[in-house]
């Protein structure tokens, strides 16, 4: 078994992103917006400013009260979308129940779009023209630059993708599709998971359940993403018993350590690349 070390590569990304800045005259700017104080979400805003600073990119964090009003939270979007300093913004998600998540999302101008989230964004991303699409959705991209890093062949595997939301599992999905795997995609209905995960040469998981993947759910040199975060006190699991698992999968992400870091080095790619455009 080896590791797929995300901070490793995610620490080659923010140098390489480093270097593409300090030859621009103007610095990148993210603007990112947290509604209430969920703990994991302050933590995660509070880390992307960290990578911020490593790249050289200027992070602005909005931090909002829990009760901030829909109407508001729009205004506050379309004042970014408009200030021309402003390079990307990212809203951290999950909104308060009482704000419509797609609304927000459809509110951010996709010229500065930094999770590819619009529909716009998104559509040019799953037409499978990853050239033509300005960003691409930071998970899924990390992972696929994650099995590249390691040489780790896709085409004409089979991929099996657990998750099916639009922030992992649908746009993982196509990105694996789009490098030649055979994708299946289960989810909370589908039927005997073992059946399926088995099968699997490449094993993503995002179901945010942990231990929902055992070893005995696992072909013997499978390569098997973990995408869960799943907080036990102060601790982080992910959905993968990585114990039993890692003794019979060829490659392994640890969590953390894994696709954490490389998502948030993908994010300020899509940073760097916005104000670029
Ligand atoms: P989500 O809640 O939107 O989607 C979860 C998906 O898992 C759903 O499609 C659901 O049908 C499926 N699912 C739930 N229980 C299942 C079960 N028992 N069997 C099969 N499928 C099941 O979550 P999300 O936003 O896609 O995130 C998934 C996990 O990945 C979470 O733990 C989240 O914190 C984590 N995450 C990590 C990163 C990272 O950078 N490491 C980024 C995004 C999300």
């Amino acid at each position: 078994m080896a590791l797929l070390d995300g901070k490793k590569l995610a620490g080659k990304i923010i140098r390489d992103l480093k270097k593409q800045v300090s030859r621009r005259k103007k610095k990148p700017v993210l603007a990112m917006v947290l509604v209430g104080s969920d703990p994991a979400s302050s933590i995660y805003v509070r880390r992307k400013g960290i990578f911020c600073e490593e790249a050289g990119i200027i992070s602005k964090t909005l931090r909002l009260p829990a009760d901030t009003s829909e109407k508001k939270l729009l205004a506050i979007i379309n004042k970014l979308n408009k200030d021309k300093n402003v390079s990307a913004i990212m809203v951290q998600l999950p909104l308060p129940k009482h704000i419509n998540k797609t609304k927000i999302i459809e509110s951010i101008d996709p010229k500065k779009d930094a999770d590819c989230l619009h529909p716009e964004n998104f559509g040019k991303f799953v037409q499978a023209n990853e050239e033509y699409s300005i960003v691409a959705p930071a998970t899924p991209f990390g992972i696929v630059r994650l099995l590249e890093e390691y040489k780790v062949k896709i085409e004409g595997k089979h991929a099996i993708v657990v998750g099916r939301s639009n922030i992992v599992g649908k746009p993982v999905a196509q990105l694996l599709l789009n490098r030649g795997a055979t994708v299946t995609v289960c989810h909370r209905h589908t039927k005997n998971l073992a059946a399926f995960t088995r099968q699997a040469d490449i094993l993503v998981v995002a179901a945010g359940k942990r231990n929902l993947i055992r070893a005995n759910m696992v072909k013997r040199g499978a390569i098997v993403i973990d995408v869960g975060v799943n907080h036990v006190g102060k601790k982080i699991f992910g959905d993968v018993d990585f114990g039993s698992v890692s003794k019979k999968a060829s490659y392994i992400t640890p969590v953390p350590g894994g696709v954490g870091p490389v998502t948030i080095a993908m994010l300020l790619w899509n940073t760097v690349r916005l104000a670029k455009k």
